[in-house]
């Protein structure tokens, strides 16, 4: 049976330009980049192109980019990084970040922090006016993710740059769903640290980076050598950087024809889910939208039941936010937009990516006429 994969925001296929130029770090290029002969000083080049690569796509410099294992260890250096080395005891984010900032924000909690956590309105947007308010003398910084990973909702980053700048107060972005999707300018959107992990932009897992603005003090998370200039202890995942530094340089070469494919894409599928079930819910902003991102909520359905329906037609969407999958508890973004329990309960996430078609879109559409009525509660 053909898969048709409709998850991209929990994670996409390596692409085969990016494993090409990953392979020979595995078997042939394998020195470690901190030893002083050749084979070292080649792994130590290929990061140093990565670096650049990296930073170019979001505008920043190639010494302003720290390499991770994955977006949630950016976000917890990012956020503790900061915490540690400066003054202030108030953190701002919003009710809706991805677990990475929000449980790396509860632990600071217990360590004497005070955490503000912004409301978001119907469509998952912060208020900027609450976000004014909000802010105290000891604020040290404001964590607002990009692109919320469940219903797509784009942030107003550039006016949450414009403020923390104004009030000197740093601005961390977890940018986890938007890079590739969404052109990033750190310097433009005043932004001092930002999140990106490779596995979501066709890039492998297991590699992320950290943005940071150069004069910005952070502190280290974890003791060891003096790799990624002390920041971030370990030999370098050398493969996996050439990886994410691949993936990022061609993500961003096509990304107003990948942006364009999508939007058209997503907005035929709402389209025909709306057409053929008009009681659904279309959950987040559709201006603000991440492109290949669908959150539709149905009346009287299980969402994990449909998802494991689907499954059996070989598509693959999710109930929720891919991490919480799994999970009992009702998705915080929904509850936090104010969707109702009965609606949370039957909704599912459809997010795009290259490899889909108008095609697949039309046998989506067609496995949902045939199993909505079978799992309906009301039949
Ligand atoms: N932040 C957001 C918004 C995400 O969507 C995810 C993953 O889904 C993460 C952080 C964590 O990224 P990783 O899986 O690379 O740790």
């Amino acid at each position: 049976m053909k898969v048709r994969y409709f998850d991209h925001a929990a994670t996409t296929y390596v692409k085969g330009e990016v494993l090409r130029e990953m392979l020979p770090y595995f078997r042939i290029k394998y020195g470690n980049p901190s030893s002083l002969y050749g084979v070292g000083r080649k792994s130590k080049k290929a990061i140093d192109i990565a670096r650049k690569k990296v930073a170019k796509a979001i505008n920043a410099n190639a010494k302003e980019i720290y390499f991770t294992s994955c977006g949630s260890e950016s976000d917890n250096l990012a956020i503790k990084g900061v915490a540690y080395a400066n003054k202030g005891k108030n953190i701002i984010t919003s009710k809706i970040e991805h677990p990475a900032v929000l449980n790396t924000c509860k632990s600071l909690e217990k360590e004497g922090y005070e955490i503000t956590y912004l409301n978001v309105d119907s469509k998952g947007r912060i208020n900027i006016e609450e976000l004014v308010n909000s802010i105290k003398e000891d604020t040290v910084l404001i964590s607002v993710m990009f692109a919320n990973n469940e219903i797509g909702t784009i942030e107003p980053i550039e006016e949450i740059g414009k403020i923390a700048k104004k009030n000197n107060i740093l601005f961390h972005t977890d940018c986890v769903q938007a890079i590739g999707n969404v052109k990033i300018d750190v310097n433009k959107m005043n932004i001092d640290l930002l999140s990106m992990s490779a596995h979501k932009f066709y890039g492998p897992k297991g590699v992320g980076a950290l943005y940071v603005r150069e004069d910005i003090k952070l502190h280290k998370l974890q003791d060891g050598g003096h790799q990624e200039k002390e920041k971030r202890a370990g030999t370098e995942n050398v493969a996996g950087i050439v990886g994410i530094g691949k993936a990022i340089e061609i993500a961003n070469m096509n990304i107003d024809r990948y942006n364009l494919k999508l939007k058209i894409l997503r907005d035929y599928c709402i389209e025909q889910i709306t057409r053929f079930f008009p009681n659904v819910k279309i959950n987040g902003s559709i201006i603000n939208r991440l492109p290949g991102n669908i959150n539709i909520s149905f009346p009287n359905i299980n969402g994990e039941e449909l998802l494991l329906k689907l499954d059996e037609y070989g598509i693959c969407v999710s109930s929720g936010s891919a991490c919480s999958s799994g999970e009992e508890k009702p998705s915080h973004v929904l509850e936090a937009i104010g969707v109702k329990k009965e609606f949370i309960k039957g909704t599912i996430r459809i997010t795009l990516g290259e490899e889909n078609t108008k095609q697949d879109i039309d046998y989506l559409i067609k496995c949902l006429k045939n199993i909505i009525p079978k799992i309906s509660k009301t039949n």
